[in-house]
């Protein structure tokens, strides 16, 4: 009741913000209506709280890469991932290939592009639908229902993603690819062009803050052992160069997505996810990041003052 009040007054006082801007670069996101506001809250005990748009389907764009990593930690451990593709920041865009430049062992993390491709590279698949079978299975199993791709969105990203191909083959080239690099950013393009609603992300965030468990159908869908790992990257690297900025505001691990989601876990306590298009510059919800910082503090989430 209380944390119903606390989103309703966080939508009240943030859907008038008028900050940010839809992302340009996807023309799909541009034309998705800017006003849209959803907050959901899931808990560990089924129940979802919703007020606003959360039943409005958007792309899942890069939040996506929480999963796809959820994914290839169950199959190689966290040891060898953090070995093959790493965990700390680039202090650089999301796209940027500079990255690559200066980091010459491995990619930085998996929420960087780069990191991110190399990441769908690694899961061990016999065929193109194999990996884009495993990738989709898993994230039907955190959402607690059968996903499936935006297929306009999809056809958007694939006719401009040239930088997103440009990235995979200089991860080839410095042998940082475990398969071919288009199949690896084709799937990692489809990937991103999941569609869900802000209900489906808090129970896919749910699922890793209720210790690997989907909380509305009870299936175990990772390992605990792995939603640590999965939490340093988060918060690490989970808002691109404004995480720290994050950090200090919501003392709690997040992603966002250029569709306008964000996810913040409250490990044990509840996942909230916020979709609201406009962006900043570094491509994170302007309201989602704001709904963030407001509900930590009105409700005692930060994880640095315990
Ligand atoms: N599909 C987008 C891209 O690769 C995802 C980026 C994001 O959400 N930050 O450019």
């Amino acid at each position: 009741k209380q944390v119903l009040d606390f989103m309703t007054s966080a939508h009240q006082t943030f859907s008038s913000d008028k900050g940010g801007a839809n992302a340009s670069y996807i023309p799909y996101l541009a034309s998705v209506p800017s006003d849209l506001f959803g907050i959901a809250i899931s808990f560990p005990d089924g129940q979802v709280l919703e007020v606003g748009d959360t039943k409005y389907e958007f792309a899942i764009e890069s939040i996506s890469k929480v999963f796809t990593l959820a994914k290839v930690l169950e199959e190689i451990g966290k040891d060898k991932f953090l070995a093959t593709i790493g965990s700390d920041a680039t202090g650089e865009p999301f796209n940027s290939v500079i990255a690559l430049e200066l980091h010459k062992e491995h990619p930085s993390n998996p929420f960087d592009n780069a990191g991110a491709i190399a990441t769908v590279s690694l899961l061990n698949a016999k065929s193109a639908d194999d990996r884009w079978n495993q990738i989709i299975s898993t994230y039907s199993l955190f959402a607690g229902r059968d996903l499936t791709v935006n297929e306009e969105v999809y056809k958007s990203e694939s006719d401009t993603n040239a930088h997103n191909r440009g990235i995979s083959w200089l991860l080839k080239n410095s042998g940082k690819m475990f398969t071919d690099p288009d199949q690896a950013c084709d799937v990692y393009t489809r990937q991103c062009s999941v569609a869900i609603t802000c209900r489906d992300l808090a129970i896919m965030g749910g699922t890793i803050a209720n210790h690997g468990v989907n909380p509305v159908t009870k299936k175990q869908v990772i390992s605990r052992e792995n939603v640590q790992p999965i939490l340093a990257e988060m918060a690490m690297n989970g808002l691109y160069d404004n995480t720290g900025t994050w950090l200090y505001n919501t003392g709690l691990p997040g992603k966002s997505g250029v569709g306008g989601g964000i996810l913040a876990i409250v490990p044990g306590v509840c996942a909230l996810a916020v979709f609201a298009p406009p962006l900043d510059v570094f491509g994170n919800s302007v309201k989602g990041q704001k709904v963030g910082a407001f509900l930590s503090e009105k409700l005692g989430w930060s994880l640095l003052n315990k």
